[in-house]
């Protein structure tokens, strides 16, 4: 089918029915500016009001045979079949365009449905198979699009038409055409402004008149470097501006902090340079990441270097951020939610609180290490029961920042917690006293990334730590994009759900491996397949999750160990519960 714009000013159609049907037909070409006739023993009375106000001609009568060939269109829309079918062969025969309401064997062309904004129209079309998915993509489009599209393109065609008067070149008038594009259209977000004249009037100033001098070739864009914050690991706490310098990168440089937070969706063309950093384990030299982010802002591009929870909170984001600058490469920085607040908030533990805890104090626990004497002065800490102390890089320093708090004088019985990988489904938490809490902490097994909690607010995690009672916490699943209900359902239920675009992209893989992963959910026999094909991905304890008997038989033909049928009527509830039982039975392993 070729989709094709129709001039029907004044031209005869004909619609063949004079119902509800009929009358949205009418309606349309009415609004094309078409001279419509209506053919129709009794029509609706939206008809007849249109008809006594001189909009259409009414022909109160039954359809005539070969009445259709005097028209351009045809629309039969009656409720007989047969008179539909009569006036298809007449249109046919006389060689016009035809279209059968709910017939689309008996159309010789479709009206798709459309998005219109002034002259901006975009059509959307099924060949007539499937129009309750077209209705519902309209509706999509129709909430996406704004107004000021309409706007827009009526200033797109004025800017043609000063640029068609200059009489340049057909690369000069793309490279205007670019530019206008790329001032006024913001692609992520579908949004369009219309530019000022002076704008305007500098792009077509540059572009040179026809006999003057040629144009300039445009000056090479320069680099620019976003110093992000990542959050503190969940996906869902990365902000509004950290996703959209994300989608729009050339080049991402991440950390392993960072790595939970990459949008699985992130365009392939986006380099990824993985720089690994951990705490006490930096793979990637600080010289070298800060000689990586020169040399990319150098060569013209768009790089975010995304940093674990905000940039500047312990992350050297300042180090990078002053050797940018020295380098002369522009650059901003976009605050993150630092660890220190939100993972003891996800732990049930506010860091003030009245009458509780009147003040913060972010520490770093790794400078105990140093040798030279730390700076960090923890027998003055030690004194204020009225605040709270978040130690970051707590884990391999601990014994030694309880030692001295304690040496400070602090009450050995002072509460105080240990949260590793705080906000994602593997979050744990220890608490104990003070004194108590590095053998605690041992015996749990607390790994980086961890931070140690002290303050009187540490007991809220008894009524507050709602964030790990949900009854799916801990669940961390893959599921293939679009993700929908299903991703709601079970983000509601305390889930971690990486919804990951099949095949996969570079990108997903370093978020599913990023945590471990318990299960995977299986729609059909192709996403078993698919998610079959990474391997590494998969330790065998992930579970697949699979809807109905087929994909979990190809799912066992794939090699995965642990499979669930559940779900197979089509609901995610169904599935939830399943898990949830799941998780509630006895362990017997
Ligand atoms: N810029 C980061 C901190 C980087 S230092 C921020 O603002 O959060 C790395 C330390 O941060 C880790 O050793 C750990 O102490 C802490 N950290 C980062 N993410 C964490 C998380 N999800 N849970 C607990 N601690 C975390």
């Amino acid at each position: 089918m070729l989709p094709v714009m129709l001039d029907l000013r004044d031209r005869a159609c004909l619609v063949v029915g004079g119902g509800e049907v009929g009358l949205r037909k009418v309606e349309r070409l009415l609004e094309a500016g078409a001279a419509v006739t209506v053919v129709a023993p009794a029509p609706v009375a939206g008809i007849e009001a249109l008809a006594a106000s001189g909009r259409l001609r009414l022909q109160r009568r039954p359809y005539r045979d070969g009445e259709a060939a005097g028209y351009r269109l045809v629309f039969a829309a009656t409720d007989s079949a047969e008179i539909n079918r009569r006036a298809a062969d007449d249109a046919e025969a006389a060689g016009i365009w035809a279209n059968v309401a709910d017939e689309p064997e008996l159309c010789t062309f479709h009206v798709p449905a459309r998005v219109k904004r002034g002259a901006l129209q975009i059509a959307i079309a099924s060949n007539g198979e499937a129009p309750f998915a077209v209705r519902r993509l309209r509706q999509l489009f129709e909430r996406r699009l704004a107004s000021e599209w309409a706007a827009w393109i009526a200033a797109a065609a004025r800017f043609r038409t000063r640029v068609r008067a200059m009489r340049l070149g057909p690369e000069a008038a793309e490279a205007l055409f670019d530019r206008f594009f790329a001032a006024t259209v913001a692609p992520q977000t579908l949004t369009a402004r219309v530019p000022a004249p002076e704008e305007e009037a500098a792009w077509l100033a540059h572009a040179g008149a026809p006999d003057g001098p040629r144009p300039e070739p445009a000056p090479r864009r320069p680099g620019f470097v976003s110093l992000v914050g990542a959050g503190p690991g969940d996906p869902g706490l990365l902000t509004v501006r950290a996703r959209q310098r994300l989608m729009a990168a050339d080049a991402v440089v991440f950390d392993r902090l960072a790595e939970t937070v990459l949008p699985p969706d992130l365009p392939e063309c986006v380099e990824l340079h993985p720089v690994g950093k951990e705490a006490g384990h930096h793979p990637v030299p600080q010289g070298e990441i800060d000689a990586l982010l020169v040399r990319l802002g150098g060569e013209g591009k768009r790089v975010v270097r995304l940093k674990g929870g905000d940039p500047y909170v312990f992350g050297r984001g300042a180090e990078e951020a002053e050797d940018l600058h020295a380098a002369g490469i522009p650059f901003e920085v976009i605050p993150g939610v630092t660890a220190g607040i939100a993972a003891p908030a996800c732990a049930g533990i506010p860091v003030t609180s009245r009458d509780e805890a009147v003040r913060v104090t972010l520490v770093t626990a790794h400078e105990s290490a140093r040798v030279d004497g730390s700076f960090v002065h923890w027998d003055q800490l030690a004194h204020d029961p009225h605040a709270t102390i978040v130690a970051y890089m707590a884990v391999s320093s601990l014994k030694q920042v309880s030692a001295n708090l304690l040496a400070g004088g602090m009450d050995p019985q002072f509460p105080a917690a240990m949260i590793e990988r705080g906000t994602t489904s593997a979050q744990r938490v220890v608490r104990a006293p003070i004194r108590e809490l590095p053998a605690a902490a041992e015996a749990a097994g607390i790994r980086p990334p961890a931070l140690l909690v002290v303050g009187p607010t540490v007991h809220h995690a008894d009524s507050l730590a709602a964030f790990t009672r949900r009854p799916l916490f801990g669940e961390r699943l893959a599921l293939a994009a679009p993700a929908g209900e299903a991703r709601e359902a079970l983000e509601e239920a305390g889930a971690e759900v990486v919804e990951a675009p099949l095949p996969l992209t570079p990108a997903a893989r370093v978020v599913l491996r990023a945590l471990p992963l318990t299960g995977c959910v299986l729609r059909t026999p192709s996403e078993a397949d698919a998610f079959a094909a990474e391997p590494a991905a998969w330790g065998g304890e992930v579970v697949a999750w699979c809807l109905g008997a087929e994909t979990a038989a190809r799912a066992r033909a794939a090699g995965w160990r642990r499979v669930v049928e559940a779900g197979a009527d089509g609901t995610w509830t169904a599935l939830v519960a399943a898990m949830e039982g799941r998780r509630e039975a006895p362990r017997t392993r």
